[in-house]
């Protein structure tokens, strides 16, 4: 049938995979956002090296990255303060591809569900 073309997922295996899915989240650690970066910059002095040809950037600088009020903040970082949210930052990037997998059954048991609309 067109619009459903995967295989009927029996309701009890998405229940188990949900239920996988909650205890992962359950059991992650804080997630922080954003996303570290190393950087290599350029400075204002128009004599530097890194103006020279080729340029000699300056760095790398590790860089903690996000969207704070849809605006893109930047904090540069040591090693020790990267090391320490690092951690943080994986946190919240599985927590999304969890996040992610749970909207997937969802989709795949209203897919399943005569009643419901073909999403
Ligand atoms: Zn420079």
């Amino acid at each position: 049938m067109a619009g459903r073309p995967n295989a009927r997922v029996p309701k009890a295996a998405i229940d188990r995979r949900r239920a996988v899915i909650t205890a992962a989240i359950t059991a992650l650690g804080p997630p922080l956002p954003g996303s570290l970066v190393e950087r290599r910059t350029t400075c204002g002095n128009q004599c530097c090296r890194c103006h020279a040809d080729p340029p000699q950037l300056h760095g790398p600088y590790l860089t903690w990255t996000r969207k704070v009020d849809n605006k893109t903040v930047t904090r540069t970082l040591d090693t020790a303060q990267a090391d320490a949210i690092r951690p943080l930052l994986d946190n919240a990037r599985r927590l999304r591809e969890l996040t992610s997998e749970l909207e997937t059954l969802t989709l795949q048991q209203l897919r399943d569900d005569p009643a419901q609309p073909d999403p």
